[in-house]
């Protein structure tokens, strides 16, 4: 299951927003960032001030856009909410930009995937809070300067090697999210399953929890799709058994991985005899590209065992083996 694959109806995102956390309090897990981010918000509240520009990195679903959100509602500010690939053009950014108040956040998701053109519009507004902007046209066009509210900018990437040296240099805060283990995304489980008015055992929380690939999106997912099997194949309430059930029944792999991360482990192992294989000989061989690779799928794969890097690539271990049930050769890996 790849969280990105996972196509929601417009029911399902109002669903989606209803199982975001709002404050800090609601929000489970990636502690260390937490205890830093509620410092400097405190800070930056004391002093009435804007917060620095936070930049959030990390493979998707966990939770950028929420601790986005959470950020304005703990600064007391509005947020605009946009993305990379969207930002067309500085136009589009200074008519965003124009209109936040002071301390507002705005919130750029993807920001890696910003125009050149854009991101350099983008520098001097988030250095100095002033943007050029283009009055009248034809023979009358001149640029006036405007000054800007003090705001906030959020950036999101799941692709941290993308961002440019400039763009990064420009983020006071930056924040890497970690994969959830078990126990916290159980908890998360828990936590919407309440929100959705669906009664299940602590036993049934962790089986779905321990299948989510770290991912509380995915969590979330898994969750509604198993409390649909609760409802017609049971008596409304997840157990562990219904839970079991509607995971094989949604073909969700033991350890969660998707079908990329299984066409990793099992190239590695038919193809490059079980590694070390480069990086890029790898992205070829499984049609993905390199970044997405080292910043999407092999952080968990690594994070699980299943995975470890070397210094002449990357090498699957015997719990890859174990797992894609295949044996392995016995002269291998030594
Ligand atoms: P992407 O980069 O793909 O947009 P993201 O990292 O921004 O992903 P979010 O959209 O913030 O991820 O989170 C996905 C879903 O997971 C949200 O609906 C939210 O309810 C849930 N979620 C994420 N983190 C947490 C958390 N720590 N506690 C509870 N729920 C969470």
């Amino acid at each position: 299951l790849n969280p990105d694959n996972i196509n929601f109806s417009s029911d399902e995102l109002d669903v989606e927003k209803k199982l975001r956390p709002l404050s800090f309090d609601d929000f489970t897990g990636q502690e260390q960032a937490i205890e830093n981010l509620k410092i400097f918000v405190e800070a930056a509240n004391i002093r009435g001030e804007a917060l620095d520009h936070t930049l959030f990195h990390g493979p998707p679903g966990l939770g950028k856009t929420t601790l986005a959100h959470i950020l304005a509602n703990e600064l007391n500010a509005g947020i605009k909410v946009t993305s990379g690939p969207v930002l067309d053009k500085p136009g589009d950014l200074a008519g965003l930009l124009t209109g936040l108040d002071e301390r507002d956040v705005l919130f750029i998701d993807e920001i890696h995937r910003l125009s050149p053109i854009v991101e350099e519009y983008l520098y001097s507004a988030m250095e100095d809070f002033k943007i050029d902007i283009m009055i009248e046209s034809g023979p009358n066009a001149r640029t006036v300067q405007i000054n800007l509210e003090p705001f906030t900018l959020i950036g999101a990437t799941t692709r941290s090697g993308l961002l440019t040296a400039p763009m990064r240099a420009r983020f006071g805060i930056s924040s890497r999210l970690q994969y959830y283990d078990t126990e916290l995304l159980s908890t998360i489980v828990q936590r919407s399953a309440q929100i959705l008015k669906v009664p299940i055992s602590m036993e049934a929380a962790i089986e779905i929890a321990g299948r989510s690939r770290g991912t509380p999106r995915i969590a979330n997912a898994l969750l509604r799709r198993v409390r649909d099997f609760a409802q017609i194949k049971g008596n409304g309430t997840i157990s562990v058994e219904i839970a079991k059930y509607g995971l094989k029944a949604l073909n969700v792999d033991a350890f969660g991985l998707d079908e990329m991360d299984n066409k990793i482990l099992t190239t590695i192992i038919q193809k490059f005899k079980g590694g070390p294989v480069g990086i890029s000989t790898l992205a070829t061989a499984v049609s993905e590209n390199a970044e997405t690779i080292e910043e999407v799928y092999e952080p968990f794969l690594i994070q699980q065992g299943f995975i470890i890097r070397t210094p002449r690539g990357r090498e699957v271990t015997d719990l890859a083996y174990k797992h894609l049930e295949i044996s392995k050769p016995r002269n291998q890996g030594e």
